[in-house]
Parts: structure tokens; C-alpha cells; sequence
């Protein structure tokens, strides 16, 4: 290709400025969770089974955490919370999922989060909900609804509903915000266990 051919003349710096880095090594706490189970004190839970975690309700859901169930809930009733929507007052929230790539591990990690959207983006959810078809809607401006420690709360998102039932991805939209560099770096292991650790687990045994 020409293009390529001549690149050397319109970016000459480019060979000679590139730094040699070496690959960093990969953190061996990552290796032993191949080999061991690793147990959590507080819950028994394996360390794998905890790469994916999600809240129950959003942050501030006042009300008992039992759900309703998504078919038969009255949309035009009261407070709600099933599986996947919720209704508090005036604001509307979807459940997504939040992936944070792990660095150094292959499987990232999964946070169920809650995002509230508007009440005309609610009901468009709604409504493609039955058929599991919803992979087609436009993405949706949101906010984070949960606080995932030690990121903050309300943060402006942007998420993408999924076909086949699939729960609709979260994009932190701040480029500034940390939680935004740890969607595209990812998280090593201590961030992890910070994390966890802020919602109890690995706070007595060290993984
Ligand atoms: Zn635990």
C-alpha cells in the first residue's frame, strides 16, 4: 500500500522516540487461583465466584429488597423493584452489568449495577423487553445508581440494551473519572481486593 510505504517520511520520530518497555510481570497471586480454591472467611465463597458480584437494589432503594416479578408488575402503580427494573417515586432505573477488565487475568470482572434513565427511555426498555430483542435501541444516557466503593456515585454513564435477554452493558462516560480508567486499563489484583474487601469479603484471609 502507498500509504504505508511513505510512512516513514511523514512520521519519522515514530521509530526512534518509541520507549522499550518490558512486559510486566504477571502478578503470581493470579497463578495460585488456577491451582487453589481460595476462601472467603466472611461468606465461604470461592475467590472466582466473586468476580462477579451485583447489587439488589439501587443505592437509594428505601424499601425491603423482595422483588416483584418483571411480567406482572403494575408499571403504572407504585414503587417496584424486580430483577431487572425499578421504580422509585418519579425516577426509573435498569439493572446492567459493569465489566472491569483484570489485569492478568483472563475473565474480567462483573458488577450487577443499577443505572437510572429517564421515564421515556424506561418505558422504550419496557416495552422491547418481552421479545429479548433490544439490541437494536439506541444507547441510552444514564447515571450510576449504586456506589462502588472507592468510586463515586451518580456518575453519568451511557449503556447498550442487548438482544436474548442479556442485561444491558454501562459505559462510565467521564473520561477524567477513575472508574472510566479502570473500565479501559483494568484492575489489578489489590484494586480487586480493594473492591471486595469494601463490601466485606477477604477482609480476615488474604486471597
Ligand atoms: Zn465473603
Amino acid at each position: 500500500m502507498k500509504w504505508f510505504k511513505n510512512l516513514k517520511a511523514h512520521f519519522p520520530a515514530a521509530r526512534t522516540e518509541l520507549a522499550q518497555v518490558d512486559t510486566p510481570p504477571i502478578d503470581h497471586r493470579w497463578t495460585a487461583l488456577g491451582s487453589n480454591q481460595i476462601i472467603c472467611d466472611c461468606c465461604g465463597v470461592d475467590f472466582c465466584d466473586l468476580l462477579s458480584i451485583g447489587y439488589a437494589a439501587p443505592e437509594d432503594w428505601p424499601h425491603a429488597a423482595d422483588t416483584e416479578n418483571n411480567h406482572t408488575v403494575d408499571l403504572n402503580g407504585g414503587d417496584f423493584l424486580t430483577q431487572d427494573l425499578c421504580r422509585l417515586g418519579d425516577r426509573r432505573f435498569i439493572r446492567c452489568v459493569l465489566t472491569l477488565p483484570l489485569v492478568g487475568h483472563e475473565a474480567p470482572f462483573l458488577i450487577g449495577v443499577w443505572v437510572e434513565v429517564n421515564e421515556s427511555d424506561f418505558l422504550n426498555f419496557v416495552r422491547e423487553m418481552p421479545d429479548g430483542r433490544q439490541g437494536s435501541m439506541v444507547m441510552m444516557f444514564c447515571t450510576l445508581a449504586n456506589i462502588v466503593p472507592p468510586f463515586r456515585a451518580k456518575l453519568p454513564c451511557v449503556m447498550q440494551p442487548r438482544n436474548d435477554f442479556h442485561r444491558p452493558v454501562v459505559h462510565v462516560a467521564i473520561e477524567e473519572d477513575p472508574l472510566y480508567a479502570a473500565q479501559i486499563d483494568g484492575l489489578d489484583f489489590d484494586q480487586l481486593l480493594q473492591i471486595l474487601g469494601a463490601h466485606g469479603h477477604f477482609t480476615t484471609n488474604t486471597a
